[in-house]
Parts: C-alpha cells; structure tokens; sequence
C-alpha cells in the first residue's frame, strides 16, 4: 500500500477501514542468507538498503524486544554532520544526503525538519576551532556558517546575552541540519524492508551465537537455532554483551544518556542549539516540547535510566544559557544505553570470526547516522568489502593507532 495525500482522503471518508499493518509478524525460517540482530534503527536501517540497493531479499532482523525500544526511540532526535575529521566527514554528509531523501525513499513521513543547528562559542579560541571545522565541513561538500555575537542575538533573542558567565561570541551554523521523528525513521524503514521481503522478527532474544571452526553458522535465540550465512550485530548498547558470545572483548564501554521533554509551549526555538561552555543541548518538537539533554551519568551501566546529579547538571547548563528555561516545567525523562567507543567513533567492519560482522560504537552520535549507517553495514554484508565513506571504521583500527578522534580527548569513552 503506498501512502498518499489521496490516500488519507479516502481512508478518512470510508472510516478508516482500509489501513493494513505496516509489517508482518512471521515466525523465524530456519535459515536465511543474512541475519541482522538488532531491531533499532541501524538493523532495520541496513535491513531497508540489503533489500532495496543490495537485491538481498532472504534476510530477517531478529529484535529481542520491539523495534524502536531502543535508542532509536530514546534520543533527542537531532541529525547533523558538523563533523570535521576525515574519518568521520564524508560519511556523515553521505547520512545527511540520504535524510534529505529519506521520506520519498521509504513513503512514510519521518518529519525531516531541517530548522538547522547553531553551535555557540563562548571564546576566543573557540571560534578558531569552530572556523576549522567549518571550513572542513565546507571542503567535504557540508554547508557551515560563521555567525557573530549580533547575528546570533538577532536569530535567538531569549538567550542569555547580557549576564552571563560565559559570554556568547558567535556560533557555528549548519541550516541542512535539524531533526526528525526518531520512532517514525524505525517504523519507516521496518515498513520498507518488511514490503521486499525482510523478515522483522520482535521478542526474539539472541543468546548465542553458533560458531564453528571459525565460522559462524547462525543464532541461538528464544525462539530457537536460525541459521545463517551472515550474521551481522547492530544491537547498539548491547553491543559488549552480544559480541562477547563470540568470545569478543570490544573497546566500547556502555554507559547511560539521558534526555528531556518539557510541557509543550509555542513556537521559541527556531533551531537546535548546543551550549559551548557546558553540555546542554535543546530543540523544540512539533509537539511544542523544549526536547533537551546533556552528558552522560558517567559510570558503566546497562540500565535504561539515569540519577538526579545529571539531572541537576543538565537543568544549570538551560538557565545559564536561556533563563526562560526556568519557567518550564518538566514533563518527562527518560534514559538509553549507549555504545561508548574509545575515540568516539563507530566501528562498521568484519570481525575474526568468519560470516560475523559488527555495527556499533555509535556514542551520543548515532541517530543522525542511521540511513548512512545502514547502507554502510548493508554494503560491506552484501559486498564484503566496506563501502567508500566507511572505509576509517576498522575494528583494527585500536591496535593500528589510527583512531578517529574527533574531540581530542583520547581513550576515554565518557568524555567523546
Ligand atoms: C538520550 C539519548 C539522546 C540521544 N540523542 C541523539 C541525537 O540527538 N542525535 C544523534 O545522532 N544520536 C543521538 N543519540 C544516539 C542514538 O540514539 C544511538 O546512537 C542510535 O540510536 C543507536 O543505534 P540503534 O538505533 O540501532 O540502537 P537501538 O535502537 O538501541 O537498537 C539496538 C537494538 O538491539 C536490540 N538488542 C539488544 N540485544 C539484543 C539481543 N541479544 N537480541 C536481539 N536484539 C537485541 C535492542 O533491543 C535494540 O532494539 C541519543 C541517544 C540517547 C540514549
């Protein structure tokens, strides 16, 4: 069923009764030629690209829950590719290109919202390094602007410009960038892959993996063996948990993020903003909430919530820099397990075992690099050889030296 303006029209004027679900439930075949484990938005991402531009139609996405319970479903929706190095530059482009087309590719309405986002700079030789990434993000074919501090105060008037302990001097500007409704990309690459054949198989746990003489064979699940000829593991924060069934100790380390949506107000924000003197971040939803967040809680954990320190952390790092903040009350909070890799980078790449390959190391970064992502992990199980942006995500790259490191802070995953 294609979805359409014609199409709603006629559903709303003959009460609705012909919508169809938007994927099937099958039960698990004995053997596919791919199976993605993972149904988050990178799974269901790489699913939609094997079946559409890879011809692979034997493929199933085994998730242990319900697809979209994961971190696709948790973050703060933004999507962006501010980035500057040259591992990192090209693939986040190559994302933000594929968003831009996302909603024709998939029919289905993802509310690609591209307000744009401004990265504020409060010093000096912050605005060197804001110059420099801007001015790689322009070499790599991205748009980036300089603002100064009146040009930010003539776009966003309620931030805080005339007490603050740290002084807005200017901002950084991509207006590609923005948002999009983070459980409606899941839904609308399930739909995709789930009309050219993929099986998208929920409350299904993977708990083994069948690997021998060096190959793996298939997975173990609660709903029995599946065999395979390609395992591919997407599953995000559990990623240290899954790889280590095959005997694999990552250099990720899962830790928990938090996030923030208050009541809904009119329209204020006309932007992303990200605070440069403190981890704050905020964009408003189209539901009107101010949907914000800020670091990690800083400790190791698998649990889907955070503590009140952070909390705090993140509410100071909102007034310091737009006062108003104060007045709205919070509605909801929540929390999401993330991969934290040890440069801050993600890893899309063949592991030892053979027919076994990995996705994942995504930090706070991931969402934006869903559709890239899953072309990319879709290209290299289809292809086996890693597609042309992807090809500085090596798991090697540890042991080789040559880490991606885009903030500069080195192997501590708590801090990228
Ligand atoms: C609070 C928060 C805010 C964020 N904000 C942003 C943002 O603004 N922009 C941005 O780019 N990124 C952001 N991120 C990061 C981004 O959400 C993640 O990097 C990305 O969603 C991870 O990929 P995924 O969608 O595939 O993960 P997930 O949705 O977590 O998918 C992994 C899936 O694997 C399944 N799984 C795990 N173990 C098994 C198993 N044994 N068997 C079967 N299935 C299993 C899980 O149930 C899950 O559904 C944020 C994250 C959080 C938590």
């Amino acid at each position: 069923m294609r979805y359409s303006g014609f199409r709603v029209i006629k559903e709303a004027l003959t009460g609705h009764k012909g919508w169809k679900p938007v994927w099937r439930e099958p039960e698990p075949k004995a053997h596919y030629d791919i199976i993605v484990i993972g149904g988050g938005g990178h799974g269901l991402a790489t699913a939609h690209y094997l079946s559409k531009v890879y011809g692979q139609r034997n493929v199933a996405v085994v998730e242990k829950g319900w697809i979209g319970g994961g971190n696709v479903g948790r973050n703060t929706t933004i999507v962006r590719s501010n980035y500057m190095l040259d591992g990192n530059e090209p693939f986040y482009e190559f994302s933000m290109k594929l968003w831009e087309g996302l909603e024709q590719d998939l029919n289905y309405n993802a509310m690609m919202s591209q307000r744009g986002i401004i990265n504020l700079f409060h010093t000096d030789g912050q605005r060197d390094a804001y110059t420099r990434r801007g001015n790689a993000m322009i070499l790599n074919g991205a748009d980036a602007e300089l603002l100064d501090a009146d040009q930010v105060r003539k776009e966003h008037p309620y931030l805080n410009f005339d007490d603050a302990r740290f002084p807005i001097k200017g901002g950084l500007v991509q207006r590609r960038a923005g948002t999009a409704r983070h459980d409606a990309v899941a839904w609308g690459f399930a739909r995709s892959a789930d009309l050219q054949g993929v099986d998208i198989i929920q409350n299904c746990e993977v708990t083994g993996l069948r690997i021998e003489n060096g190959k793996c064979l298939g997975v173990e699940t609660t709903k029995g063996f599946i065999g395979a000829n390609k395992v591919g593991c997407a599953v995000a924060g559990s990623s240290g948990r899954v790889m280590g069934m095959a005997g694999m100790r990552l250099p990720i380390e899962s830790h928990v993020l938090q996030a923030f949506v208050s009541e809904g107000l009119k329209p204020v924000l006309p932007s992303v903003i990200t605070f440069g003197a403190g981890h704050f971040y905020v964009s408003q939803s189209d539901k009107g909430g101010l949907v914000f967040g800020g670091d990690l809680d800083g400790y190791n954990t698998y649990a889907q919530r955070g503590n009140l320190p952070v909390v705090e952390d993140v509410c100071e790092g909102g007034v310091a820099l737009m006062p108003m903040i104060g007045r709205a009350r919070l509605l909801r909070m929540w929390g999401g397990v993330m991969d934290m890799s040890m440069d801050g980078s993600p890893i899309i790449d063949r592991t030892p075992v053979e027919g076994l390959y990995f996705n994942g190391g995504w930090c706070y970064g991931g969402f934006k690099a869903t559709p890239a992502s899953g072309h990319c992990f879709a290209h290299l199980l289809a292809k086996d050889e890693p597609h042309p942006v992807a090809t500085a995500y090596r798991l090697d790259r540890f042991q080789t030296g040559r880490m991606i490191d885009e903030k500069g802070v080195g192997n501590q995953p708590n801090l990228h």
